[in-house]
């Protein structure tokens, strides 16, 4: 084995590996926005925003940050509990998810990119959509939400250079942690792109917990947090069938990736 995969396997051993009846909920959403074309399928009306967040209310559900979620798991106690995530950090969530979250109680983690304040979904072939400033970033942990990084660029980092990896991880961290006046404690893979020396980069420089999209099944841990997609199709059976679904799918995009 190399000192790399030494590396890779004693921090993944301290970085909570979640066996799969241990693996919380978490619902992964980008925009609440009415949009005209979105071939990559990112946004959801806010009506059915809003639809969704019924339907988990009467599933007995509540939805909470990241964060919470995972304080909670660490205490025994999650039962109940939904993770809600907002990958980029569009302008629309805090226009129209915001409101609807705020009006259930519940709340959410948003994914920032740290370089691209104020700036757009670029990486995208696709319709334009604005991404939150700095003060935008701000009113939202203000509103009870919490502030996660989604890199600094938006950039996959499965196989990404060791001064890239810590530009997109540790930078981002550094920045956003100085943008909020405390320490961030999340990270989402763009893409849901990871590998073991990213898992390690991610928990190496200081975040709590990261969350990804399909997980194989030997990775599952607090730094590979699966997610489930949460789209315009998606009504209230739909959501009860993602609740009572939920393991046997993550097993399932686990096996397969
Ligand atoms: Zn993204």
């Amino acid at each position: 084995m190399t000192a790399l995969g030494r590396h890779a396997r004693s921090s993944a051993e301290a970085m909570g590996r979640l066996g799969l009846g241990r693996v919380p909920m978490i619902l992964m959403y980008h925009g609440v926005a009415e949009v005209a074309e979105d071939p990559n399928q990112l946004c959801v009306a806010p009506s059915r925003f809003g639809a969704q967040m019924t339907a988990l209310r009467r599933l007995g559900l509540r939805g909470v940050a990241i964060g919470t979620l995972v304080d909670a798991m660490r205490a025994g106690r999650q039962r109940g509990l939904v993770g809600i995530t907002f990958d980029d950090g569009y302008v629309n969530v805090l226009e129209a998810a915001l409101p609807e979250l705020t009006r259930h109680g519940f709340t959410a983690s948003v994914f920032i990119i740290s370089g691209r304040l104020g700036g757009t979904n670029e990486w995208d072939e696709g319709p334009s959509w604005p991404l939150l400033a700095a003060s935008q970033v701000r009113e939202l942990a203000a509103a009870g939400m919490e502030i996660g990084s989604h890199g600094t660029t938006h950039v996959r980092l499965a196989g990404l250079k060791p001064g890239e990896l810590e530009t997109e991880v540790a930078g981002s961290r550094a920045s956003l942690g100085e943008l909020m006046g405390k320490p961030v404690r999340g990270f989402a893979y763009p893409y849901g792109s990871m590998d073991a020396t990213a898992r390690c980069a991610v928990h190496d420089a200081g975040y709590d917990y990261a969350c990804a999209v399909e997980t194989p099944m030997s990775d599952l841990g607090i730094m590979a947090l699966p997610r489930v997609y949460v789209g315009q199709q998606d009504g209230a059976a739909r959501m009860a069938a993602k609740r009572f679904l939920y393991r046997g799918y993550i097993a399932a995009k686990g096996i397969r990736s």
